[in-house]
């Protein structure tokens, strides 16, 4: 499942569950359901689409990743209710100038080189917000 979520953004389709039984949805997909742990799902097409609850600019990265400081991690809420973690397609300083919050954002997913801790060797998907409007 892991791996078909980051195949389907490559592709520009996010990937989500939908619960047989609350009704709510869950992404990244799971075994179970976030809000009621049911594990009768179904598997949908979210729309890609939410606004940015909150997010940082780094500029000190994680062991690997150096070469792509500064980027912008957000949280952003998905239509269909769920959150997501991503990158903000924005440069630093626009983030840091700006209150992007509550901003419109859609998904694309940008290819990036793999790393040891990555299921992909040769590359690595992430799942990145571009502003709309
Ligand atoms: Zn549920």
């Amino acid at each position: 499942m892991f791996l078909e979520f980051f195949k389907s953004l490559q592709e520009g389709k996010l990937i989500g569950m939908k619960c047989k039984d609350c009704g709510s949805y869950t992404c990244p997909p799971k075994q179970s359901c976030n809000k009621c742990s049911s594990r009768n799902l179904e598997k949908v097409t979210m729309s890609g689409r939410g606004i940015v609850k909150t997010y940082t600019v780094t500029y000190v990265a994680p062991m690997g990743y150096e070469k792509e400081v500064p980027y912008i991690v957000a949280l952003v809420e998905l239509e269909e209710g769920p959150w997501i973690i991503g990158r903000l397609d924005v440069e630093a300083k626009i983030a840091e100038d700006n209150d992007l919050t509550e901003k419109r954002v859609s998904v694309f997913a940008k290819e990036m080189p793999g790393e040891i801790f990555y299921p992909l060797k040769d590359k690595r998907i992430v799942p990145y917000f571009r502003l709309e409007g």
